[in-house]
C-alpha cells in the first residue's frame, strides 16, 4: 500500500516543521516523517539565540527577514514562541577584538545594513551593569534576543497540525529513490510516495542525502550548554565575546545559559552526544573572566546537541544538483535557530514553484558534492 501525497519532510525539528507548516499553508498535502519525536535533536538542545549580530554576510537578508517574523512569531504559529527582544551584544574585550568589530560594521554600512552599532563601554555598563568593567565596547543589535526553544517546538508542532501537516514519529526513513517523476520513501513499514521530498535530517542529512544519491561532504557539531540555577532577573541582553568562545544570557525563568559553541563528542555509534567535561571547564574562563560571580552559583545541568556543520559553516539550502525533487536544508553549523521561520518560507518557495526571490547561491548543496556513488 503506497500513501500519496505531494510532499515529504524528513525531520521533526524545527527546521522540517517551518517547512512543513509554510508548505501546508500553500495548499499542499504534506507528511512530515520524524524518526524519534519533534524536537528531539538540536532543535530541542538549542540555546535558542535569536540573533543577526556577527551573522555570516551571505544569511544576513535571511536573518533579517527572520527577525521581522520573530517579531510577530504570533502571526505565523499562534504563539510568540517567548520571544523576548533583550538585545545581543558581542563584547570587545582587547583592541583587536575592537578593531574587528568596527572593520565588521563598517562593512556591513558599505552593504545597506544597518542592524548593528558600536557601543562604547559607558553605555555597555548601562546595559549590562553585572558585567565586570574593563571591556572596551561591543557591538550591538537591540532587537536580537531569545525564545523558548520548547515552546516553539510545541507552537510549531501545534501549528503544522491545525494546517493538516500529517505528523508521524517513530518513523525513521530507511529508504528512499526516485522513480520517474516521483520520490518512493519508506519510514516505519510504510511506503509514501510524493514528487518533492525535503531533506530537514538535521546531523543525519547527509545519509539522507546518500541514500538519495547526491553524496555531500558535511561534518557533525557536537556544542554543548550549562544551566544554572535560578536567580534574580539582572541580565537583559545575550552576551558574546568577539574572538572568544561565549554565548551567555539569562533565561525567563531565571537560569543562566553557558554556551558558546565549545564541543562534546560524539557518542559511540553516533547517534547521540555527550559533555566533555574538560572542554566544558575551558568554556567557563571567558564567562568567569566578564561575569566573576557566576562562580558563586550551582550549575544544574550540562548537554550537548547534534548538529551537521559543513566547512564554510554556512547552511545547506536549496534543490539538490543530482537528485531531482529533492530539497535540502540542513548543516546550519550551530546557528539555524533563529533562521527557522524565514527558511521555511524559501522551502515553502521551492516545494510549491520550484523557485524562490531569495538568493541561495552560497548555500547551494552542489558546492558540498562527492564524487561517491550512493551505497
Ligand atoms: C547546544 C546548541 C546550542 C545552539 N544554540 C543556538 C542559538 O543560540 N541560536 C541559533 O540560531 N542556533 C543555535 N543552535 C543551532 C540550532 O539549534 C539548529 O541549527 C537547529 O535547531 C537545527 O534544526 P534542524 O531542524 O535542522 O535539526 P534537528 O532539530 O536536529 O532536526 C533534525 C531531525 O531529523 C530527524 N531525523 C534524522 N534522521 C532521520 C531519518 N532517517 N528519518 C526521520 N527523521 C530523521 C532527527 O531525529 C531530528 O529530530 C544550537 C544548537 C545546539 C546543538
Amino acid at each position: 500500500m503506497k500513501a500519496r501525497t505531494d510532499l515529504i519532510v524528513i525531520g521533526g525539528g524545527l527546521h522540517g516543521l517551518s517547512a512543513a507548516l509554510q508548505s501546508a499553508r500553500r495548499g499542499l498535502r504534506v507528511v512530515l516523517l520524524e524518526g524519534a519525536f519533534t524536537g528531539r535533536h538540536a532543535s530541542g538542545a538549542t540555546a535558542a539565540g535569536v540573533r543577526s549580530l556577527n551573522r555570516a554576510v551571505e544569511e544576513l537578508p535571511l536573518s533579517l527577514e527572520a527577525q521581522a517574523q520573530w517579531e510577530d512569531m504570533t502571526t505565523l504559529v499562534g504563539d510568540d514562541c517567548g520571544f523576548h527582544a533583550g538585545g545581543q551584544v558581542q563584547v570587545a574585550m582587547d583592541a583587536d577584538a575592537e578593531a574587528r568589530i568596527k572593520a565588521r560594521i563598517a562593512r556591513l554600512e558599505a552593504l545597506g545594513m544597518h542592524h548593528e552599532c558600536w557601543i562604547g563601554p559607558d553605555r555597555l555598563a548601562e546595559l549590562v551593569p553585572v558585567m565586570q568593567p574593563g571591556a572596551l565596547g561591543a557591538a550591538y543589535v537591540a532587537r536580537d534576543g531569545s525564545a523558548d526553544p520548547h515552546r516553539t517546538i510545541r507552537a510549531f508542532r501545534a501549528a503544522c497540525l491545525d494546517t493538516g501537516v500529517e505528523i508521524l514519529e517513530n518513523h525513521t526513513v530507511t529508504w528512499l529513490a526516485r522513480e520517474e517523476t516521483r520520490w518512493t520513501v519508506v519510514a516505519g513499514g510504510i511506503t509514501h510516495v510524493a514528487p518533492t521530498v525535503v531533506n530537514a535530517a538535521g546531523a543525519w542529512g547527509r545519509q539522507i542525502a546518500k541514500l538519495a544519491g547526491d553524496p555531500l561532504d558535511v561534518g557533525i557539531k557536537n556544542s554543548m550548554m550549562i544551566v544554572t540555577e535560578r536567580c534574580e532577573p539582572c541580565l537583559g541582553p545575550v552576551i558574546s565575546a568577539q574572538n572568544r568562545k561565549l554565548s551567555f544570557k539569562q533565561t525567563a525563568d531565571g537560569t543562566f545559559l553557558i554556551g558558546g559553541g565549545v564541543q562534546g563528542r560524539l557518542r559511540p555509534g553516533g547517534g547521540s552526544a555527550s559533555v566533555d567535561f574538560g572542554a566544558l571547564s575551558g568554556a567557563m574562563s571567558t564567562t568567569l573572566a566578564l561575569f566573576p560571580w557566576v562562580a558563586d552559583l550551582r550549575l544544574v545541568r550540562a548537554w550537548a546537541g547534534m548538529e551537521a556543520a559543513t566547512a564554510d559553516l554556512l547552511p545547506v539550502i536549496g534543490p539538490s544538483r543530482r537528485a531531482p525533487g529533492l530539497i535540502h536544508v540542513f548543516g546550519f553549523s550551530g546557528h539555524g535557530f533563529q533562521l527557522v521561520p524565514s527558511v521555511g518560507r524559501v522551502i515553502a518557495d521551492l516545494a510549491e514553484t520550484g523557485r524562490t526571490r531569495t538568493e541561495l547561491s552560497a548555500f547551494d548543496p552542489g558546492r558540498l558534492a562527492t564524487n561517491r556513488k550512493a551505497a
